[in-house]
């Protein structure tokens, strides 16, 4: 059975909080002299003298409304990628403990393992890109405290098999992070709804990819009250900016426009395909469920070389194990791809 307390690191359990001024008085005033801020304003229209809510309640409130999760199930982070640092920091004694990754997949997970001294058990995907559950289920021993998988997959664009996921989510005692930063784009349901099912279960998601908020940095965790509280103890206390929130508020009332985006995205996706199937150094696209895609090529390094002269960078995926020859390329607007597919065809002159 899982048991937060069986895996949470001990100078956590016992850390005190820091405690900021906007902890100590919650409510309405009048005078605040209580922050160090200053008094008179910020050298701005917009104003941003004061600290920011440093648990962002109107941002977690409308993502409540979107996501249908409940607010104390929701933790935020400067980017998904201070999400994964939060967590190794709460869960992996330095030195000490392990986590699971399964390769090819996103980058970060490893970067921060090292940042933070935790030792990774790389268990690679099989060729179909789907999880080794045997592997996986061998590499696993007291002190593994966490698996990631990112689905749908990145680089390689599918979904990883929900029943392979649930078998983990049930016999595994550690944390299950499932990164979901591209299930917008995905055929596949979200895991956020089973989390009344699985203590074990964190869904990672982000406004950086389908809501076009790369550069504002919010990234979202959704998990238990208790996995959620610990978080929110060991994030730096004001981690999203004030500008950040704001703007996210106003951007979280776009969702008509967002989806319009997602479904714009999946028709060039679909026609990508079918334009790049026609070239003789294509050899495979690999199905995705995301807003790129993995193409694997005769020639990597050449066509990545040659597009690079045309202004057009796609990401050279070919060194990376299970990846050779491939090149990932996200889905542009029209005539963004229009340019792309152009460009290919004057390969070879
Ligand atoms: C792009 C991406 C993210 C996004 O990270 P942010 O820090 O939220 O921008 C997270 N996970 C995966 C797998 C990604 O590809």
């Amino acid at each position: 059975m899982f048991d937060i307390n069986n895996i949470l690191r001990k100078n956590i359990k016992n850390l005190v909080p820091y405690s900021s001024a906007r902890d100590e008085f919650k409510g309405e005033a009048s005078v605040y002299l209580d922050a160090n801020e200053n008094a008179f304003g910020s050298p701005l229209d917009q104003q941003y003298n004061r600290y920011p809510d440093p648990l962002q309640y109107a941002v977690k409130k409308r993502l409540s409304e979107i996501k249908g999760v409940p607010v104390r199930n929701i933790f935020l982070g400067n980017g998904s990628d201070e999400a994964i640092d939060v967590l190794f920091r709460s869960f992996c004694n330095p030195g000490i403990d392990n986590v699971i990754l399964v390769p090819p997949t996103y980058g970060m997970y490893q970067v921060s393992a090292n940042i933070n001294d935790i030792e990774t058990r790389n268990i690679m995907l099989t060729a179909d890109y789907q999880l080794n559950l045997e592997g996986i289920a061998e590499a696993i021993d007291e002190r593994t405290k966490m698996i990631f998988i990112c689905s749908p997959n990145n680089p390689t664009g599918n979904s990883i098999n929900r029943a392979d996921i649930e078998t983990l989510l049930v016999n595994f005692n550690g944390i299950v992070v499932i990164d979901e930063a591209y299930i917008n784009f995905s055929r596949q349901k979200t895991f956020i709804q089973e989390l009344t099912e699985y203590a074990n279960l964190i869904v990672l998601q982000t406004l950086s990819k389908a809501w076009g908020l790369a550069g504002l940095r919010l990234g979202m965790a959704f998990a238990s009250e208790e996995i959620v509280a610990v978080m929110n103890k060991v994030k730096p206390p004001y981690n999203i900016n004030d500008a950040t929130q704001k703007l996210v508020l106003e951007a979280l009332q776009q969702v008509d426009q967002v989806n319009n985006w997602i479904k714009q995205t999946l028709t060039e996706r679909d026609q990508l395909v079918l334009n790049l199937k026609k070239f003789d150094f294509v050899l495979d696209i690999y199905p995705s469920d995301a807003n790129f895609i993995l193409v694997k090529t005769t020639d990597a390094n050449g066509i990545y070389n040659h597009l690079v002269s045309q202004g057009i960078i796609v990401r050279n995926r070919s060194k990376v194990e299970l990846c050779e020859g491939c090149l990932r390329i996200t889905v542009g607007t029209p005539n963004e791809n229009s340019i792309l597919i152009n460009a290919l065809k004057n390969l070879h002159n």
